[in-house]
């Protein structure tokens, strides 16, 4: 089955023609700056090389539409028809306690997202907009959505409660929820099928360090707790956002500031983490370079950034009652083998052992934990689309 998994951000989407049967990508690319004046597609050919075009995109149904028309371009298409996509599967970011799998979308369902606005601003409208997008532009085409929480939905509500008033659970949904549910699912079932273990016996730690990152504890193929909450914006140290931190320091800076919502929302989001500290940048490529040049604050960020890694990994073996496996993935996790030394080396009292020489590789399913370490650690690349693709081929009949 070919399956177009569409991922729709704010002013963006991404996509991949993937055959579900084999995990094949036949095609990939995206849209970006969806609104401006500049807004571009970028493709992929089969043999690897790119190309952007620049059209003006002014919403997500024309950004989808010329998605749809590279598609099945005459020269850089890879089908010939729309009839030749049998289904779409689309990234949905939140679905509060409504959502605990993948489901096909019916009216019923789009209403269930839209319910899920107040939560999740940003994300949740333009994952609407895309499905109605393709509703227009292919009628008929079924389409499945598959949800950041979903996986999360099993926390105990020890762990998913925060301690404010309970009316304020029961009235807005308050609560934590989690995400990258998709990618945690996806690595850790991944590590147990390449470890050769049962994936329903083992307790197991995924540490999702990206941009955006996230850890979640997993107790026999189950999360049982995980670091984002309510909001991605909980938990580790980020690329731009905050996590953690004291929301009584955030109430003084609103005082300090003059701030409104929207002003403090702006700051903990976009100004904070890794570019907050270092002042240089987001990007953990840079970091790295700006602390070989000697710059005391890039360092600091790094420390913190694995301080943060280090201290989940903690609590959740606590929470677990130990750990058999520690799988690294997403942008840093699997390109940085200088974190992953940094943190396993400070975890040998848990009998970890690091093999230094597996853990040079990058972006690649690697062992990385030695022959005698009592914890396996592993990188597994993560594919978020992989599972989109599978499960909206499950859900609409197909294999
Ligand atoms: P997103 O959360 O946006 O999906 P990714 O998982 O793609 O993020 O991760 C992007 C981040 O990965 C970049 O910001 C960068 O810091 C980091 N990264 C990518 N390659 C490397 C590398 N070789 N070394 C260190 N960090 C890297």
């Amino acid at each position: 089955m070919k399956i177009l998994v569409l991922n729709c951000g704010s002013s963006s989407v991404k996509y991949k023609l993937i055959e579900s049967e084999n995990g094949n990508v036949l095609a990939e690319g995206g849209v970006e700056k969806i609104g401006l004046p500049d807004s571009f597609l970028k493709f992929k050919r089969p043999d690897g090389s790119k190309e952007t075009i620049t059209v003006s995109m002014p919403d997500h149904k024309e950004a989808v539409k010329n998605v749809l028309k590279i598609l099945t371009d005459p020269k850089e298409g890879v089908i010939k028809s729309f009839d030749e996509i049998h289904a779409v599967g689309h990234r949905v970011v939140h679905g509060m306690e409504k959502f605990n799998k993948s489901v096909l979308i019916t009216p019923e369902v789009i209403g269930k997202v839209k319910e899920c606005y107040p939560v999740a601003p940003l994300h949740n409208p333009a994952n609407i907009t895309g499905i109605e997008a393709i509703t227009d532009l292919i009628p008929g085409v079924p389409q499945v959505a598959v949800f950041d929480t979903a996986f999360h939905q099993t926390m105990p509500a020890k762990a998913f409660m925060y301690a404010l008033p309970y009316e304020d659970y029961e009235k807005y949904g308050v609560r934590r929820y989690g995400f990258h549910g998709t990618s945690h699912r996806y690595v850790s079932r991944r590590a147990c099928e390449f470890l050769g273990v049962p994936y329903e016996q083992q307790r197991i730690i995924t540490c999702h360090i990206g941009n955006g990152g996230s850890i979640t504890a997993i107790k026999d193929g189950i999360s049982v707790d995980t670091s984002m909450g309510l909001t991605p914006t909980e938990g580790l140290m980020m690329g731009t956002r905050v996590g953690d931190v004291d929301p009584g320091a955030l109430t003084y800076l609103m005082k300090c500031e003059g701030l409104d919502a929207d002003g403090l929302g702006n700051v903990i989001n976009k100004k904070s983490g890794v570019l907050g500290i270092s002042g240089i940048s987001s990007d953990m490529r840079d970091i790295e370079d700006a602390i070989a040049a000697g710059n005391e604050r890039a360092k600091l960020a790094m420390d913190m950034y694995e301080y943060r890694i280090l201290k989940y990994i903690g609590a959740y073996t606590a929470v677990l009652g130990g750990a058999d496996i520690i799988v690294f993935t997403a942008g840093v996790g699997e390109n940085s083998p200088e974190l992953r030394e940094a943190v396993c080396e400070k975890l040998a009292y848990m009998g970890i052992t690091l093999d230094k020489e597996a853990n040079r590789s990058r972006g690649k399913e690697v062992v990385i934990s030695g022959a005698d370490s009592k914890v396996k650690v592993v990188v597994i690349p993560t594919d978020e689309e992989l599972v989109i693709a599978q499960d909206t081929a499950m859900i609409v009949g197909g294999k």
